[in-house]
């Protein structure tokens, strides 16, 4: 039984606002923003990380990225966004099915990847 939050998200199991849609990916509000903007891209197939990635899960993720660019504006994010994928402990990931977070819609702050050690 798989009880990833955004597998059942993706199932419509958990009824959420999609933003967009197609055949690899989801487009949904973060419930907890962290910016004017913020949205995440789940790719529809269930992985945690990086490491488990196959060739062709390469070349799926590819083309959500390519899509995020394509439909930004749609989402308000024509000035810009940043894009973070959190990775396992380090780096604070909380829900285990890889995502893309797009943040935006306002100038950011400044984040730990600008931060000195
Ligand atoms: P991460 O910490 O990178 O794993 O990001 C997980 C994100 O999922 C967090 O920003 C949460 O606010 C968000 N989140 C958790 N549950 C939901 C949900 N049901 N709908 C939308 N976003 C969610
Ligand atoms: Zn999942």
């Amino acid at each position: 039984m798989n009880d990833c939050i955004f597998c059942k998200i993706i199932s419509g199991e958990i009824p959420s606002e999609k933003f967009y849609e197609d055949d690899l990916m989801i487009v949904i509000a973060d419930i907890s923003p962290k910016a004017a903007k913020h949205y995440l891209a789940i790719p529809k197939k269930h992985y945690k990380l990086f490491s488990e990635m196959s060739e062709a899960d390469a070349v799926d993720l590819g083309k959500c990225i390519r899509k995020i660019g394509e439909i930004a504006p749609s989402l308000g994010l024509e000035n810009g966004f940043r894009f973070v994928i959190n990775q396992g402990d380090d780096g604070e990931q909380t829900v285990f099915h890889l995502h893309m977070h797009l943040l935006g819609g306002q100038k950011l702050t400044t984040c730990d990847h600008r931060k000195s050690v």
